[in-house]
């Protein structure tokens, strides 16, 4: 049921908005809930009222008779409340007989991998799960040797080790996808220490300081349920036996020998290349999918507020203010959107392999930092890279390669103004950036594909109409932002949710490409892992 309150009003206003609207009386009710809570600071007319629209679940007092006359049947005649599912469970009790005493290698702790290892653990199942990075805190010793040396450690950095590719980042777990186990997902992040307002708020997000505590209390959690983690090992393949139905994994080969396992969740993430060649020589099918190429744009976070807000003032009450802008194509260019805002933010280089450039952002809880950034993309599909599956990686690699040298191959990032990169022309001065390795005056539109950079020009004149001065002279481009999304997809068969041509080989996670986040990620780990627990493993032909 949706109330709306004044961002000054406190929450307890909630219980007699919501017991009026509903039609109850407060004897009748047990409990409530915030199911979900957005701000609105749309403007209607010359005015705009900042308010809060909520929607509220209410748990009604045991022995009510929900036919019974009076308000409430006519709040729920009118549609104003309706009847919610329990949510779901993330363990399952429909096990398959087969996985008694079989063992389920996870490949991958991002959100993917944990969740499906935790999912399988819950369950009963021995889970393996085994990552090419190390331990949070080993992995933020390497981070901080890269930033003080520019010299990059390939397998501990911003996209591989403990957490996966959002370790470091906003820490933003809202989504569009409405699945029942978003909410046992959100609890087991509040278990750990996350706040319990991302159960509800449609800004969720942790923030890269609270993750970091978040993080190593999931891991201790866990271990208790029964996961064996395997720290700085690297799946370099698959070894095989031949099952019915499909060939049938019966071992990882790993940088630290063979491990054996029952079946497999490949939670790689998008950046894994040289795993995803591997895979490939093995015979595990790919396909080409459409992905998002562009900068990342910043600005002062004030210019935000004032343009979000009508009054940069409200921050303070509000928090820093977040955007999503989308236009569409139009005078001959792409469509293009506004990606992973991160209010009160750093800009990152977000990389794994030396000699490549690529951005991102991320921010700590407080939205802190003066600066505001996001990523600002077009889409590139089919119709641009041809039938090669492997064309998108490509791409991302060309220009990451190109943004890296004309940064001077020492992770000095590209930078223009916006004013320059319409007209273009280099920027004189750049001024202040979050980015710490530093920017250099580059002409960002010529290194862009023109697909991109014209698809960029029209949007920024689009968005600075919705928040004026976004494409002034205070906007600096920073790139390459060119892993917004995976380029490539493992395809599934249907409801088994297993890699084409397997029997016991479950992608699943952004580098599978069937995620583009971290909620939609933990979501789908922890969906083939159900799977996996009602159809069971093959079991080895070896006996
Ligand atoms: C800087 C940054 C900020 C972001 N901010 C947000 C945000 O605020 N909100 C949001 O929803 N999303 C954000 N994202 C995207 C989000 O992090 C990803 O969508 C999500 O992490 C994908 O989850 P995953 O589990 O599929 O893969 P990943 O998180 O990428 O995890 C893959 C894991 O697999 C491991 N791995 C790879 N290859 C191998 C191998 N051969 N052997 C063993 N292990 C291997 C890696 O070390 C890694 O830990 C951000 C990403 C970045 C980089």
């Amino acid at each position: 049921m949706g109330v709306s309150i004044g961002v000054d009003e406190p929450e307890s206003a909630l219980w007699a908005r919501a017991l009026e609207r509903a039609g109850l009386a407060e004897e009748e009710v047990r409990g409530l809930r915030i199911g979900h809570r957005s701000l609105d600071a749309r403007r209607r007319g010359a005015s705009r009222e900042v308010r809060f629209v909520v929607h509220v679940d209410l748990q009604l007092a045991a022995g009510f008779e929900t036919d019974a006359g009076g308000g409430f049947r006519e709040a729920v005649r009118s549609g104003r409340v309706v009847a919610r599912a329990a949510p779901a469970e993330l363990a399952c009790d429909r096990r398959h007989a087969s996985l008694v005493g079989a063992r389920v290698a996870v490949v991958g702790a991002g959100p993917a991998g944990l969740f499906a290892a935790l999912t399988l653990a819950r369950s009963g199942v021995h889970v393996d799960l085994i990552d090419r990075g190390p331990v949070l805190a080993e992995r933020s010793h390497a981070l901080a040797r890269f930033l003080r040396t520019r010299s990059l450690d390939p397998e501990a950095n911003l996209l591989f080790g403990e957490g996966g590719a959002g370790a470091y980042s906003d820490g933003k777990i809202y989504t569009r996808v409405d699945h029942p186990l978003e909410m046992p997902i959100l609890e087991e992040l509040i278990a750990c220490g996350a706040p319990a307002d991302i159960a509800y708020d449609a800004r969720a997000h942790i923030g890269t300081d609270r993750l970091h505590r978040v993080l190593p209390a999931l891991r201790a959690r866990m271990q208790a349920e029964g996961v064996h983690f395997h720290w700085r090992t690297r799946l370099e393949g698959l070894v095989f036996d031949a099952g019915e139905g499909g060939r049938r994994v019966r071992a990882l080969a790993t940088s630290i020998g063979e491990m054996p396992c029952d079946a497999v969740v490949l939670a790689l993430g998008h950046s894994a290349r040289d795993t995803f060649e591997r895979l490939l020589v093995q015979g595990v099918a790919f396909e080409g999918k459409s992905f998002q190429l562009g900068v990342r744009i910043e600005h002062p976070q004030s210019l935000i507020d004032a343009g979000r807000y009508g009054d940069a003032a409200l921050a303070g009450r509000l928090g820093a203010a977040y955007y999503g802008l989308r236009c569409k194509s139009g005078q001959g260019a792409a469509a293009a959107h506004s990606f992973c805002m991160c209010p009160g933010g750093q800009i990152v280089a977000s990389v794994n392999v030396p000699g490549l450039l690529c951005t991102n952002g991320m921010s700590n809880s407080r939205h802190s930092s003066p600066f505001a950034n996001a990523a600002l993309v077009t889409t590139l599909g089919r119709r641009e890279l041809g039938d090669d599956p492997f064309a998108g990686v490509a791409l991302q690699e060309e220009l990451e390669r190109r943004f890296f040298e004309a940064g001077g191959g020492d992770y000095t990032a590209p930078g223009q103004r916006a004013p320059d990169f319409l007209a273009g022309r280099i920027s004189s001065g750049i001024g202040r950036s979050s980015y710490s390795f530093g920017l250099v005056g580059e002409r960002i539109d010529a290194l862009l594909p023109e697909r991109v950079r014209d698809a960029l020009r029209h949007a920024l004149g689009r968005f600075d109409r919705q928040i004026p001065g976004y494409a002034g002279p205070e906007a600096l481009l920073v790139g390459i932002e060119s892993r917004s999304a995976s380029p490539i997809r493992m395809p599934r068969g249907g409801e088994d949710r297993l890699a084409a041509g397997f029997s016991n080989l479950y992608p699943v996670g952004e580098g599978a490409g069937y995620a583009g986040g971290i909620m939609s990620a933990a979501i789908d780990g922890a969906r083939s892992a159900q799977r996996l627990l009602e159809v069971g493993v093959a079991r080895s032909l070896r006996g």
